[in-house]
């Protein structure tokens, strides 16, 4: 498969990029740890699932075979006080655990969708997967990694770092010292534990927990981390390619995911370890369990104190794609604003390309100078890409690609300068990564012209009219004709703006 681009990889178990090569040529198995659905998803999530959706399409799109696997958590994910997540949803939404998944993972598949990002090959639930937990469970403790307590079974990670000093620790850099003063997990279950930093890799439930399956320990139920180990064996093999989730799941939950594979198999689970960074709200991490949040649909409407105004969700989305997926993004109105200018030059730089006759007739047959500069741009953005999926260094070559199609288009640029299989070169192109690989979509679709924000841009300059002539029935009558189409306006302190509902 040599025709197949290189790509490098930033990989966390080396802290450095790599030449990516997979364990099969031209194939590529992936894991990456999906929601836990007790409540709705937030923007932080979809950052992480946009990250690597788009690292997904690129794969597919220079010519390999991708398995993505992206589980739903829906048993296991203990909150500090031990209580589990799905438990604490179920109580406060007064619903069985399994609606309270159920109603999540519709909202997430739907926010999944909103976001245009593709579904994953697999995507397992940890409560179907059960048997093969407690298979790795009792495997674990046939190595002697394993011990049972009051019908808990822990993960021995001192015993297992002990005995392999090199994988313990290397995905995130911490010694067993920093474990023993860090380690918050089954807070309630302590005193079980041969030592702090050991983790419950089954766990006995108490007569008041719902979620319960019968082993050879006690009814019970698997530990968090377990699920992922257990579901990427069984859909990628023992040792697949790459393994992906937030930044945040480095440590304990990748660590010990590691420590688990290997304990029950002796080797590393994934080849390549990438982690996205963090969208921070006000300079902190967005977190459900710290309430540090804004949610999309708040974001797409502006009913949020964070924003002047709604932003429209390829907006939000190019914003994201704007940063490299390993940088944190901090979500702020200033930014989302220009995101959202970029974006509409974008689509409308790409309809005027479109919209360019292929063959300008009186085309001299040589290569110009401003060929071999659109060529190099073509292929930075495809280096921006190459280079561990940087959106960043690839929008900033489609914008400068922009540059000559708006002078072709107002004629500041002869049409005779660009040969015409260059020019459909960079249509391709365009289509090719706004479409398929940045999986952006044109919010006027079905509107190839652009007709619809040209009509509203006047709309809206009648409603501004009206406004500074005090007209204020014009003004309304003109909103409320709008919002029965579907269109939301809202005025915030830069501007007028609109949405579709
Ligand atoms: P959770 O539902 O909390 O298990 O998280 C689902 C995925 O979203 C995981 O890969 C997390 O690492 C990721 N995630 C959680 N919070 C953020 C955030 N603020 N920014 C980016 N990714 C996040
Ligand atoms: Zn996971």
């Amino acid at each position: 498969m040599s025709d197949i681009r290189p790509v490098k990889i930033y990989n966390s178990l080396s802290r450095e990029k790599e030449v990516f090569t997979p364990n099969n040529p031209g194939r590529i198995g992936m894991y990456v740890c999906g929601p836990t659905v007790y409540n709705d998803v937030h923007l932080g999530n979809c950052r992480t699932f946009v990250s690597f959706d788009v690292i997904y399409r690129y794969l597919l799109h220079i010519g390999y075979k991708v398995r993505y696997v992206r589980n739903i958590t829906d048993v296991g994910h203990l909150l500090d006080d031990g209580e589990d997540r799905m438990a604490k949803g179920a109580r406060l939404d007064q619903l069985e655990p399994m609606e309270v998944a159920q109603k999540y993972t519709v909202g997430f598949h739907d926010m999944m969708r909103i976001f245009n990002t593709l579904p994953p090959s697999i995507e397992p639930r940890a409560t179907g997967h059960i048997p093969e937990q407690i298979d790795m469970v009792q495997s674990i403790l046939d190595r002697g990694y394993g011990y049972e307590k009051n019908g808990s079974v822990y993960f021995d990670v001192i015993k297992f770092a002990k005995e392999n000093p090199s994988v313990y620790g290397r995905l995130s850099g911490r010694v067993i010292d920093e474990l023993l003063a860090e380690s918050r997990e089954n807070l309630k279950n302590q005193d079980e534990k041969k030592h702090p930093a050991d983790f419950a890799i089954w766990i006995k439930a108490s007569d008041e927990h719902i979620m319960r399956w019968k082993s050879a320990w006690s009814v019970g139920f698997p530990g968090w981390h377990l699920e992922c180990s257990a579901m990427s064996t069984k859909y990628l093999g023992k040792t697949f390619d790459i393994h992906g989730g937030g930044g945040d799941l480095k440590f304990p939950h990748h660590e010990n995911e590691v420590a688990q594979n290997f304990g029950s198999c002796g080797c590393q689970p994934a080849n390549y370890w990438m982690h996205a960074n963090m969208l921070l709200l006000n300079g902190r991490k967005m977190s459900k369990s710290e309430g540090n949040t804004i949610s999309p649909q708040e974001l797409f409407s502006g009913e949020s104190p964070f924003v002047s105004k709604g932003y429209s969700p390829m907006v939000v989305k190019f914003f994201m794609l704007m940063a490299h997926y390993r940088s944190t993004l901090d979500i702020t109105d200033e930014a989302l604003l220009a995101a959202e200018k970029g974006f509409r030059k974008l689509m409308e730089t790409n309809r005027l390309l479109q919209n360019m006759p292929a063959d300008p007739g009186n085309f001299d047959g040589s290569e110009s100078e401003t060929d071999r500069a659109i060529l190099a741009l073509i292929e930075e953005a495809y280096k921006g890409m190459d280079d561990d999926f940087n959106t960043a260094m690839s929008i900033a070559a489609l914008s400068e690609l922009g540059g000559y199609v708006n002078k072709l288009a107002n004629n500041q640029l002869s049409a005779t300068e660009v040969a015409p299989w260059v020019l459909e070169r960079l249509k391709s192109v365009f289509n090719t990564f706004i479409f398929d690989i940045l999986g952006l979509q044109d919010e006027s679709a079905g509107d190839s012209n652009g007709t619809v924000e040209g009509l509203m841009e006047l709309i809206l300059d009648m409603r501004s009219n009206a406004r500074a002539q005090k007209d204020w029935a014009t003004s309304d009558k003109i909103r409320d004709a709008l919002a029965e189409a579907g269109i939301q306006v809202k005025d915030g302190k830069d501007g007028v703006s609109w949405s579709k509902q």
